[in-house]
């Protein structure tokens, strides 16, 4: 099995001030210093700079919840890669079920956006996955491969340095509801697929694989010792820097880690 990163990612949404956010990683940086797991933190736009300095040096990789695809212009409330990058950004999260849900975004749109954080040097941590409906009327590979072939069309093995996907089911988002281990397994294995497909064996290969959705403390562990399960995105329990760590303490007892 090819040897990937462990990438655990925090996606902190519309929560948190400049000073609650620095507090957090004040607080986490020395509790997470010995873990063999990468920390990304997906911060509000007003606390990305003074959480990427207070970040410097320590385990914590900051990044944006969001971009709009185009340079620079007149898109009234919108960040372009450049001012992500300027404020020490170095990942986004594209298509997140609430931007597609709440603020109809596209495929199309999400794909502009995955090129330009690709020509930005900004590492794409790409959402996808089914909504309760979808899943239950069977079509969960059929949405996922529609989602990744035009998220990542135009996307070439020679433009792509570093990728993340995200496979987050939406029924699982904040409702407490989880895929089981064996479930997203199964998913993420036709993740892998779909990439190599699109993208070739190395880099599906090289490919981490988030798996998002409710987790907690007490499933991190479990979900993680699936072979293809190589991260986690999480929202709510990102929130306390106790639950968080937490979380991270149980994934670095993971097989994958050991
Ligand atoms: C998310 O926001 O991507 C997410 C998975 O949220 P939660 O962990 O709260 O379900």
């Amino acid at each position: 099995m090819a040897k990937r990163d462990v990438i655990i990612a925090g996606n902190w949404k519309m929560y948190k001030t400049i000073p609650e956010a620095e507090n957090f990683v004040e607080r986490l940086a020395p509790a997470i210093n010995d873990i063999p797991i990468e920390v990304y933190l997906a911060v509000p736009y007003t606390a990305l700079f003074s959480v990427a300095q207070k970040a410097e040096g320590s385990k914590i990789t900051v990044g944006a919840q969001n971009m709009n695809d185009a340079s620079e212009g007149a898109f009234t409330g919108e960040i372009a890669s450049k001012m992500l990058t300027d404020a020490g950004a170095k990942f986004v999260i594209l298509g997140h079920s609430e931007r597609r849900q709440l603020f109809g975004e596209t495929n199309e749109f999400i794909n502009r956006k995955v090129k330009t954080a690709l020509e930005s040097s900004l590492v794409p941590i790409l959402c996808v996955g089914e909504t309760l409906d979808e899943r239950n009327a069977g079509q969960t590979d059929e949405v996922v491969r529609q989602q990744l072939t035009e998220c990542l069309d135009g996307v070439t093995p020679e433009n792509i340095d570093s990728l993340i996907v995200a496979y987050e089911p939406v029924w699982a988002i904040g409702t407490g509801e989880n895929a089981t281990p064996e479930d997203v397994q199964e998913e993420h294995s036709f993740v892998r697929k779909v990439l190599e497909d699109l993208l070739g064996k190395k880099v599906a290969d090289k490919t981490v694989l988030q798996y998002g959705g409710s987790v907690k403390p007490g499933n991190a562990k479990i979900l993680m010792d699936q072979p293809d399960i190589d991260g986690l995105l999480i929202g709510g329990a990102s929130l306390s820097t106790e639950t968080f760590a937490e979380v991270l303490e149980n994934v670095s007892t993971s097989k994958l880690n050991i």
